[in-house]
């Protein structure tokens, strides 16, 4: 059944010139999971999440989202497929506000889904339910934002798509434990409570782990380990040979 997982990437190949940044990599995500993708600096990270969004065209290989391959799609028609991703650095439009970086994800929007279960959908009211601290900060210009509400942001920014499929580059980075666990708990709900499909990149794998259903470590750009969250974290050799903790 083409439709049974949520995302198939089948055999990629990605490469800068000559430099080849992920190769043979193939991977199958569940509808309604959370999948950590883990790896040390220059792993290839970035790139997967970049390839799967359409920011960057794979030598070789298909991504098949919900069913469809994406892998030459626009980008625009990949978001309206039901595509968000929320890139390092978090691609906040400072000068905006909040809501107005809000509507700005609005924007294009998912259209139909392919498959009977439709999805969550988003409204600035969910948005502001999910994040409380950007409804009081709603007409406010993003650059006063501290980065945990600035992550928060860039989140809600990306769920006004409508994604089915949500894609996070480092969601964690630059903030305080508690934030962290915040964000982790908000990812957690969405996937328990609105059943959104989500890969997580992270460098802080302890809190990846401890929300994620499944974790893949990529070395050098391919697929080292490919296991259930809970049996990587259990795994002292595999966790301090791979993960550093
Ligand atoms: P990080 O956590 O540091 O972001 P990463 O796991 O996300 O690392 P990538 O950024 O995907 O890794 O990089 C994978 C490989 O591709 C690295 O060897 C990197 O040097 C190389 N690379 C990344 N971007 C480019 C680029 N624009 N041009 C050339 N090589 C690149």
């Amino acid at each position: 059944d083409a439709t049974a997982n949520m995302l198939e990437v089948e055999d990629l190949t990605v490469a800068y010139g000559a430099v080849r940044a992920l190769s043979g990599v193939s991977l199958s995500v569940p509808r309604g999971s959370v999948t950590a993708v883990l790896g040390a600096n220059g792993a290839g990270k970035t790139t997967f999440l970049r390839t799967l969004s359409g920011l960057l065209r794979p030598r070789s290989g298909r991504v098949v989202l919900d069913g469809r391959d994406i892998a030459r799609t626009p980008v625009e028609d990949i978001v309206r497929a039901g595509l968000a991703h929320v890139p390092e650095g978090r691609g906040v439009i400072v000068e905006l506000t909040v809501e107005e970086n809000l509507r700005l994800g609005g924007l294009i929007r998912r259209t139909a889904a392919r498959s009977a279960d439709d999805g969550p959908r988003w409204s600035l009211e969910n948005v502001y339910e999910l994040f409380p601290p950007l409804r009081e900060r709603a007409r406010r210009q993003a650059t006063t934002l501290s980065g945990g509400e600035r992550q928060m942001l860039a989140i809600g920014r990306a769920l006004m798509s409508n994604p089915r499929l949500l894609l996070l580059d480092e969601p964690s980075l630059g903030l305080a434990p508690r934030l962290v666990a915040q964000i982790m708990a908000v990812l957690r709900r969405m996937r328990d409570e609105r059943g959104l499909t989500v890969l997580l990149v992270e460098q802080n794998a302890r809190s990846a782990l401890s929300i994620a259903d499944r974790a893949i470590v990529l070395n050098l750009g391919t697929i080292a380990i490919d296991k259930d969250a809970r049996l990587l974290a259990g795994d002292d050799q595999l966790r301090h040979a791979y993960l550093g903790f």
